[in-house]
C-alpha cells in the first residue's frame, strides 16, 4: 500500500500530520500510543506497525473485544500488548496482593515465555510487573512472585487454575483477559480450564481473542466469551504461508524420509532447520540419528522438561544447534526468525497444523522453505493439506499418486512452489535421486499428467468428498500424547 501526497488524518482525537511521502506500515504513533510506549519502541527497533498492529490497535484502545485471526510471527504480542499496557499505564491503580490487572493465556510454557519477554521489553520503562507461571516450573515460587500483586500475568490454563485454588492468586481484579493462539488451546483439550477461568473474570472485562485458525468451536468460544467483537485478519486461514516454497518428496517409507533429510541438510550448512515429528518417541529417534551421524541437532517434546526444552530453543535460536526436531505441540507458535527450512518428516493429522508449521519459516520478510515427505500412508492427509491451502505443493522427487491430487474442494491452483523457480541448489539438494519423471536440474516436476489430475477432481470418482472417506491414519488417537 503506497499511499501518497500530505495528508491530515483523524487518530483519537488527534490530528496527526502524515509525512509527505510513506510506503507500507504506519507508526505507532499515529496508531494512538504515547510517547513513553513510542520510545521504547523504537529503542527496541519497532518503528512501524505490523499490518495486524495497523488494525488491532486502535481498536483495543478504543475498549473492543477482538478477534485476530493471525499467527506468531506477524506482530500479535506487541498488537494486544501495546494498547493494553498503554490503558492500564492511563489507569494508574497498583494490583492487590495475589491479584492480577490482565491475564494472557497460552497454550504451551515457551509461549507463555516468549509472550512474556515481549510484554517485559515493552514495559521496561514503566512501573508495570509482568508474572508468568506455567507448568513444570516451581509452584512455589510462582506464589511468592504473585503475593506482591502483578499487572500481567501470562498463563497456562491448568497451572493458573492449580494456583487459584491455592488461593495464590484470585482474578476479579482484572480487566483483560487474553486468548493467545486460541485454537491450540483447544486442540490440547484447555476448553474446560478455558471455561472455568473465564467465569473467575469480571464480566466488565476486555477480551482478546487470537487464533491462527477459526474452527466452529472457536467461533463459538468468541461467542460465549467476547461482547461485540471486532474482528481482524491477517492471513486467511490456509494462506498463512504464501512466501514458503513448498516442496513434497513422495517415498516408499521412513528409510528415504530420513535419506533425504540429511542430504538436503548437508547441502544446507547454514540452514536452520525445523524438523516436525508426529510423536515425542519418534522424534526424539531422529534427533539422536542425525546427533550420531554428525549433525548439531537437538529435539523440543513433551518427554523433555522445560529447561532442556528451553536450552535446545536458546541453541537453535543461537544457531549452535542447525537442527530442531519437534513435535506439533512443543514448537507451536515459537518466534525463531532464521528457520531457512521446516521439513514435515511426518506430516500431520489436522492439515491446519501443517500451515501452522511451515509458518515457522519466511519470518521478518525472509524466504523459506518447507519440505514435505508423504509415505503411501500419509497420501490422504496430502491432498486434505491442498485442499485447505487450496493449492497443489510442487513435488520434488518420486511420483505424486492419484489418490493425492486435491479433489471436489481442492481449487486447482497450482501453488506457489510450482509457480516459483526453484533458488538455485535448493530443488537439487531437496532430491537425492532422481527419481523417475524428475528434471535433472532439480526443479520440482510439472508433468502433464499431474496437471491433468488437478484438474479432473481425484476424489475417487463416487462424487462424496474423499475427506469423508479418509482411513483412520497410523498414530491418530495419540495427539495429546504429542505435548
Ligand atoms: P509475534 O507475532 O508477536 O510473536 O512477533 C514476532 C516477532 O516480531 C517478535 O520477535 C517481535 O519482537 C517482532 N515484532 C513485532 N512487531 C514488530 C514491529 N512492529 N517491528 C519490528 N519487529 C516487530
Amino acid at each position: 500500500m503506497v499511499r501518497a501526497g500530505p495528508k491530515r488524518f483523524a487518530a483519537f482525537g488527534k490530528v496527526v500530520r502524515r509525512p509527505e511521502r510513506y510506503d507500507i506500515l504506519t507508526t505507532f504513533h499515529d496508531l494512538g500510543l504515547s510517547k513513553t510506549i513510542v520510545a521504547t519502541l523504537s529503542a527496541l527497533g519497532f518503528e512501524k506497525a505490523t499490518p495486524i498492529q495497523e488494525k488491532a490497535i486502535p481498536l483495543v484502545l478504543e475498549g473492543n473485544d477482538l478477534i485476530g485471526l493471525a499467527q506468531t510471527g506477524t506482530g500479535k504480542t506487541a498488537a494486544f500488548g501495546l494498547p493494553m499496557i498503554e490503558k492500564m499505564l492511563a489507569d494508574s491503580r497498583r494490583p492487590d496482593p495475589r491479584n492480577i490487572r490482565a491475564l494472557i493465556l497460552a497454550p504451551t510454557r515457551e509461549l507463555v515465555n516468549q509472550i512474556a519477554d515481549n510484554l517485559r521489553d515493552f514495559v521496561k520503562k514503566t512501573p508495570l510487573r509482568v508474572v508468568t507461571v506455567v507448568g513444570g516450573a516451581s509452584i512455589n515460587k510462582q506464589t511468592e512472585m504473585l503475593s506482591r500483586g502483578t499487572d500481567i500475568l501470562v498463563a497456562t490454563p491448568g497451572r493458573l487454575l492449580d494456583l487459584v485454588a491455592r488461593k495464590a492468586v484470585t482474578l476479579t481484579q482484572a480487566r483483560y483477559l487474553v486468548l493467545d493462539e486460541a485454537d491450540q488451546m483447544l486442540d490440547l483439550g484447555f476448553i474446560h480450564d478455558l471455561r472455568k477461568i473465564s467465569k473467575l473474570v469480571p464480566k466488565n472485562r476486555q477480551t482478546l481473542l487470537f487464533s491462527a485458525t477459526m474452527p466452529k468451536l472457536i467461533a463459538e468460544l468468541a461467542g460465549e466469551y467476547l461482547v461485540n467483537p471486532k474482528k481482524v485478519e491477517v492471513t486467511p486461514p490456509g494462506k498463512a504461508a504464501d512466501k514458503v516454497e513448498q516442496y513434497v518428496h513422495f517415498v516408499p517409507g521412513k528409510d528415504q524420509k530420513t535419506q533425504i533429510l540429511k542430504q538436503t541438510l548437508t547441502a544446507n550448512p547454514d540452514g536452520l532447520s525445523l524438523v516436525f515429528s508426529r510423536t515425542k518417541h519418534g522424534a526424539e529417534k531422529l534427533m539422536k540419528h542425525l546427533d550420531q551421524v554428525g549433525f548439531k541437532a537437538a529435539s523440543i517434546h513433551g518427554n523433555k522438561s522445560q529447561g532442556q526444552r528451553e536450552r535446545a530453543l536458546k541453541a537453535f535460536r543461537d544457531g549452535e544447534v542447525r537442527v530442531l526436531v519437534a513435535t506439533d505441540v512443543a514448537a507451536r507458535g515459537i518466534d525463531i526468525p532464521g528457520v531457512t527450512h521446516v521439513y514435515n518428516y511426518d506430516l500431520p493429522e489436522v492439515p491446519d497444523a501443517y500451515v501452522h508449521r511451515i509458518g515457522r519459516t519466511a519470518r521478518n520478510g525472509r524466504d523459506g522453505i518447507a519440505i514435505a515427505f508423504c509415505a503411501p500412508d500419509d497420501v490422504l492427509l496430502l491432498r486434505d493439506i491442498e485442499r485447505l491451502m487450496g493449492i497443489e505443493i510442487a513435488v520434488a522427487s518420486g511420483e505424486r499418486p492419484a489418490a493425492a491430487t486435491a479433489g471436489p474442494g481442492g481449487k486447482s491452483r497450482k501453488g506457489r512452489g510450482g509457480q516459483r523457480p526453484a533458488r538455485q541448489g535448493q530443488a537439487q539438494q531437496a532430491q537425492p535421486q532422481q527419481a523417475k519423471g524428475e528434471r535433472a536440474h532439480g526443479r520440482p516436476q510439472q508433468k502433464q499428467g499431474e496437471r491433468q489430475n488437478r484438474n479432473h477432481g481425484g476424489g475417487g470418482g463416487n462424487g462424496q468428498p474423499a475427506r469423508n472417506r479418509r482411513p483412520r491414519p497410523q498414530g491418530q488417537g495419540q495427539r495429546r500424547e504429542q505435548a
